[in-house]
């Protein structure tokens, strides 16, 4: 295999949108770059499917052996406009020939504002809204819970069960799963309490608004509303597996919440733009949050993320309380314009229900015939199965492992998730081709087969 310059493909709707394996995977340039990184950089940042990437767009990642593989994961549901998309490219180009930084808090810039009003716009709630930008999901979390606590005077934060919200401090404290999160890297931030979250496969049968009153009776006997700041929690549960809360559990939360003047904080990180068949998986059920938090898919691959918000709460931190050398690069910002606005132009809502509509009838149709598929769950383009022993039911994390090994080999990459380890989710780009997602699908079906 050659890799010379000329040879590398330009990314976007250019690349051919096939599967096509020319070595196996990781073929040979790949394990060479792989034996690099183990001697460069720590094994505490590990890569799931060790191949290195030269191109990828609409829904082919093609790697330094040549091989097209298809996209299944969307660098965790990052790339909802398609990886490398033009438009995005172009307003990357021209912003960072224009200026690449400032420090919007040193001197301001047109586009951070134009981001602002776009998700002020965007996020749901006829009120008068605010939007403060920042670079991963992490940290606009952690800007949320300080914006929560300034305006109520209070501390107490809860989150949920399989919740996901970061790897920083205070986000390592509100995600629920130690390992491979959080084992060996405490003391966490204190404060933060766990409710138990509605999770239909495994809770029996429970009801939304059942699995509401539990959660808010666990909140007032062992908190205390008058200590809440907030309630912190994804519509639908990204890494704890997808995670869907039985219907009228959010919407119970939320009136509790508004009743006891506890802030709603909607991490909508790994659900927003259009991933879920709504621009935002809280409308699914007409929920407003007080704040909502943002970050990957809003700027087709750049590093941003926001937190937006009922005005009178975003403005109660004092002026100089809330910033970042880098939050709201002016680059970051250009790609989120033009991503926002293919969301908006490009039908990629009605893309994710359409694409959501083929992985549930082909995984339901897979579950319908292999009892290990315990469940099939998920909204629009954001769909997961969770796979367990037939017998007992208990969690498979083994053969989940080993199917999404036999997956990656053959050319699909699709990612795992879940508290305990037995979920493989599909986050596939909205610029896949029915095609290409079909031919996704027939490589699970085998690799299921086989295992
Ligand atoms: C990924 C994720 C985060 C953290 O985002 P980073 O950009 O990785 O810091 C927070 N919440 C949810 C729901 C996520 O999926």
């Amino acid at each position: 295999m050659t890799s010379t310059i000329h040879t590398v493909p330009i990314g976007g709707p250019t690349l051919a949108q096939e599967l096509k394996l020319v070595t196996e995977v990781p073929g040979p340039r790949s394990r060479e770059i792989l034996a690099r990184k183990n001697a460069a950089v720590p094994r505490g940042v590990g890569i799931n499917v060790p191949v290195f990437v030269v191109a990828a767009g609409g829904g082919v990642l093609v790697d330094v052996d040549g091989n097209s593989l298809i996209d299944l994961g969307s660098g965790i549901a990052v790339t909802g406009v398609g990886n490398a998309a033009p438009s995005v490219v172009a307003a990357v180009a021209a912003q960072a020939a224009q200026f690449t930084h400032t420090c919007f808090t040193i001197t301001g810039y047109e586009g951070y504002v134009e981001v602002a009003e776009a998700l002020n716009r965007l996020v749901p709630g006829d009120f008068e809204k605010r939007t403060a930008l920042f670079n991963s999901g992490a940290e606009a979390v952690e800007n949320a819970v300080k914006i929560a606590r300034s305006y109520t005077g209070r501390q107490a934060i809860i989150a949920f069960d399989h919740a996901y919200h970061g790897r920083t401090n205070l986000t390592m404290a509100l995600t629920a799963k130690s390992m491979p999160y959080k084992s060996g890297f405490g003391p966490f931030a204190p404060e933060v309490y766990r409710a138990q979250m509605s999770y239909p496969y495994r809770d029996g049968g429970v009801s939304g608004a059942e699995a509401a009153r539990r959660a808010i009776s666990q909140i007032e006997k062992q908190v205390g509303a008058a200590n809440t700041a907030a309630i912190l929690i994804e519509p639908i549960q990204g890494e704890g597996g997808f995670v869907v809360p039985a219907d009228g559990f959010l919407p119970a939360l939320a009136a509790w919440a508004n009743d006891n003047d506890v802030v709603l904080i909607l991490d909508e990180v790994q659900t927003g733009f259009a991933r879920t068949g709504d621009m935002f998986a809280s409308e699914h059920e007409g929920v407003i949050g007080d704040l909502v938090v943002t970050a990957k898919g809003i700027a087709g691959g750049l590093p941003l993320s926001a937190v937006t918000g009922r005005a009178e709460i975003m403005d109660a931190p004092h002026v100089g309380g809330l910033g970042g050398t880098y939050a709201g690069n002016p680059i970051a910002c250009a790609a989120a314009i033009a991503a926002i606005a293919s969301f908006e132009q490009d039908g990629l809502v009605e893309r994710a229900r359409e694409i959501g509509v083929l992985l549930r009838d082909r995984l339901s149709g897979l579950a319908s015939k292999d009892p290990r598929i315990g469940d099939v769950r998920g909204r629009g383009a954001m769909v997961a199965i969770e796979l367990v022993d037939p017998v007992t039911g208990d969690p498979d994390a083994a053969l989940t492992s080993r199917i999404a090994a036999a997956c990656h080999a053959a050319g699909a990459v699709v990612l795992t998730a879940g508290t305990y380890g037995n979920v493989i989710r599909f986050l596939p780009p909205l610029t896949i081709s029915d095609d290409l997602l079909d031919t996704g699908l027939d490589i699970v079906a085998a690799a299921l087969a086989a295992k």
